[in-house]
């Protein structure tokens, strides 16, 4: 306050500038790393002092501020890297619009044992039904408990594996969707690929077997799929790998995009059964 200022007498020596006092613990709390904490300090130590908090439980709040800006960042990271085509959570996923879906199995997946055991997920089920959706939201559950998630709708993934193929960076490629932890294949089987690319997926799925999962989702069966991919015997030895340790979610029932036009009447009740198909 201005008024607290003592003023300097006039005939003496010139007042001294205004000097900014160094806070010893902002420069520890930098050199720390500690930067959310030192950027919240005051805030939370009026917290704590207004919460008449024990020393250690002051230590406990100052710390809990770090370690979840923390998460947050990393979680932020994690979601940028992953590439998801939209935000999609399991809070945001309506189960009494979807029964087919148990919602234990899929609180049960969200805690991403499979992930840390490597396992594989498969989602099949007809357009529309939230396979997608589910998917993302696993994924952001996986990057939540500290995995690597990379999503890649399934054309894209085979299209990027026959040009690395055709340029001579295959390799390259090949290390690149089998590093992260989780590997998410969208849409696998709307469209057939082209034979060639059968080989290349079946060695990616090789050097993730194991390793990593791959979260599939698909509206074709595990029997259709030597149609999908041209080659009845590459499928299978695809097949032998990913099912070997694997979680099939079978979501059946009504598109939910078709669910939603139908509420809100621009399309009638028989024009809507009809056109699933061609509705992705
Ligand atoms: P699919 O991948 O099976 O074709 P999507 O996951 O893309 O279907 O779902 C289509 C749209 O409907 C998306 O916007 C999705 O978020 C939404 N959706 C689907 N099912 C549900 C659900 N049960 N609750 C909330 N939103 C849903
Ligand atoms: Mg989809």
């Amino acid at each position: 306050m201005v008024s607290a200022v003592p003023k300097a007498p006039k005939a003496s020596a010139p007042a001294a500038a205004p000097v900014a006092i160094a806070d010893p613990l902002h420069d520890l709390l930098s050199r720390l790393r500690l930067t959310a904490l030192r950027d919240r300090l005051d805030g939370l130590l009026d917290d704590a002092a207004r919460r008449d908090l024990s020393m250690r439980e002051a230590l406990a709040l100052l710390c809990e501020a770090e370690v979840a800006h923390r998460d947050q960042r990393r979680v932020q990271m994690g979601t940028s890297i992953a590439k998801f085509p939209a935000a999609r959570t399991l809070e945001g996923f309506d189960f009494a619009a979807q029964p087919s879906v148990d919602p234990k199995l899929v609180r049960d997946l969200a805690a991403c044992r499979w992930v840390a055991n490597g396992d594989a997920l498969l989602i099949q089920g007809p357009p529309g039904v939230g396979k997608s959706h589910l998917a993302i939201a696993l994924g952001r559950e996986a990057i939540r408990h500290g995995y690597s998630v990379l999503f890649v709708p399934a054309m894209a993934l085979m299209a990027a594996l026959v040009k690395g193929h055709a340029e001579g960076r295959l390799e390259e490629r090949l290390a690149h969707y089998a590093k992260p932890k989780l590997l998410i294949v969208d849409e696998f089987g709307y469209l057939p690929f082209e034979p060639a690319a059968a080989h290349l997926l079946f060695q990616l799925v090789s050097r993730r077997y194991e390793r990593g999962s791959v979260l599939v989702t698909s509206n074709r069966t595990v029997g259709d799929w030597g149609a999908v991919l041209g080659d009845p015997v590459v499928a299978t030895a695809i097949l032998d790998r990913l099912l070997h340790h694997s979680h099939v979610l079978t979501i059946r029932g009504d598109s939910y995009r078709l669910r939603e036009k139908r509420r809100s009447g621009l399309i009638k009740a028989a024009q809507a059964a009809a056109p699933a198909a061609v509705e992705d």
